[in-house]
């Protein structure tokens, strides 16, 4: 029996989808009541569950195993149902789950950006004298909106009662353009491809770049809350460097995360400075938002397929030829 595909409703769960029904495989999203109406209206979702609640997600279980449904995690996972109940969960899962305990957690994450060679913004520890403009990340913050800049000591203490009780980091703030670039690593053939790069527009951040330097004084710290993504190409000489990152991110979590490691679709979310060095600041070990923008498939998909092929549709290409050769368990999770 073909394998069926389930995620939650929400994230990019329309582009999984319709990635999933392209490719022939049947495609089922669990909504809740208020996001019923939305998912309601795309044919290409072959079936819709509604429940009260994603956390009710894994009362499911049963059902969705009899359909052979395989989850697809996104950025609403660990959100919505919690680390545990992922960790836990019952169903075949695309992807590695170790790597979301390494995500999930800052400094692990920074571990393994670290130590498998990719170069990563200079980390001031607490309480370390700093000589630059710093970036101050509280745990947590949604959307970036805790975090402020300082360039001197006194900076610092002028803020301090933002970071008060806080867990937090510092790190150097790297001027330049931030970038996304969403690769899909394939353990069926064990290339890494890059599907499509975006940068995501912030708010406040971006508009105060349109305002006078005049004017910026005294206006508040920049906030980075996502409202929209737009699509990049780079110059071309960039992809060397960033198919090696990707590929040390491959290779470091082979080794010292799980067996198969990280694979499926992963981001590396970076800022380029003016001599083109590329900053890591974080991983994304699954599909992320941006991807949306790239239905029809981006420049970099339209390379390596001369068909539209979203990073979604790449998930259910991977899904539906695994099947075909019967090697399924090459690309579910396994303890
Ligand atoms: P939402 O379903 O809009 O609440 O988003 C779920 C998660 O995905 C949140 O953590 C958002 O920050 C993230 N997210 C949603 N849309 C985007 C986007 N267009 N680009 C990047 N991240 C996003
Ligand atoms: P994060 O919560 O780490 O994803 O950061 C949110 C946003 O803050 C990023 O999308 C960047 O625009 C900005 N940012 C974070 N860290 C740095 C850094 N070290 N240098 C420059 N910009 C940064």
């Amino acid at each position: 029996m073909k394998p069926a595909i389930v995620t939650l409703g929400s994230h990019s769960a329309l582009q999984i989808a319709k990635g999933a029904h392209d490719e022939g495989l049947h495609s089922i999203v669990v909504a809740t009541p208020k996001q019923k109406s939305v998912y309601e209206r795309f044919p290409f979702i072959d079936e819709l569950i509604v429940i009260d609640n994603f956390a009710d997600f894994p009362s499911l279980t049963d059902q969705l195993k009899k359909k052979h449904a395989i989850v697809i995690p996104h950025g609403s996972f660990v959100a919505y149902l919690g680390m545990e109940e992922n960790l836990e969960m019952q169903l075949d899962y695309f992807g590695s789950k170790q790597v979301i305990v390494w995500e999930f957690d800052r400094l692990m994450q920074r571990k393994w950006i670290e130590e498998a060679g990719i170069l990563v913004p200079k980390r001031f520890k607490v309480g370390e004298p700093i000589d630059r403009t710093v970036i101050v990340k509280t745990y947590g913050a949604a959307g970036g909106s805790g975090y402020f800049l300082a360039r001197t000591q006194k900076d610092l203490e002028k803020n301090a009662v933002k970071i008060q009780n806080k867990e937090y980091l510092m790190q150097e703030y790297i001027i330049g353009v931030p970038m996304y670039v969403h690769y899909f690593y394939s353990p069926l053939t064990e290339k890494l491809e890059i599907m499509s790069i975006d940068r995501r527009y912030e708010t406040n951040a971006d508009g105060l770049g349109r305002l006078p330097i005049q004017h910026q004084d005294g206006v508040t710290e920049p906030s980075y809350t996502v409202v929209g993504n737009s699509s990049l190409v780079v110059r071309e000489s960039l992809l060397v460097q960033f198919y090696d990152m990707g590929q040390k991110a491959v290779d470091y979590s082979k080794k010292h995360i799980s067996k198969k490691g990280l694979f499926g679709p992963f981001c590396l979310e970076m800022v380029i400075d003016e001599q083109q060095r590329c900053f890591v600041i974080e991983i994304s070990a699954r599909i992320v938002a941006g991807t949306n923008l790239f239905i029809k498939g981006s420049p970099y998909s339209d390379l390596l397929y001369d068909e539209p092929m979203s990073t979604g549709r790449r998930i259910a290409r991977e899904i539906r030829t695994a099947a075909e050769q019967k090697e399924l368990h090459k690309v579910l999770h396994e303890d």
